[in-house]
C-alpha cells in the first residue's frame, strides 16, 4: 500500500551550470540548477573570505585547533 503514496517519485539527475552533477529524489527529470553545494558562495567564497588577513590562523590559535 505504501508504494502508492509517491508513484512518480524516483532518482533524477541534477545538472548544475558549474558542471557538477548529482542525483536526488524528485518527481521531475533532468533538473538544471544554477548553483549547488560545489559552487555555492558559502563554500567557494568562504575560504577566500576568512583567509584575508590571516583571520583563519587567529581563529585556530584562539580555539586551539
Ligand atoms: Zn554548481
Amino acid at each position: 500500500m505504501k508504494q502508492a503514496i509517491h508513484p512518480n517519485f524516483k532518482l533524477t539527475k541534477v545538472t548544475c551550470v558549474c558542471g557538477n552533477e548529482f542525483e536526488t529524489g524528485s518527481v521531475r527529470e533532468n533538473i538544471r540548477v544554477e548553483i549547488c553545494s560545489e559552487c555555492h558562495p558559502f563554500y567557494t567564497g568562504k575560504q577566500k573570505f576568512v583567509d584575508a588577513g590571516g583571520r583563519v590562523d587567529r581563529f585556530k590559535k584562539k580555539y586551539g585547533i
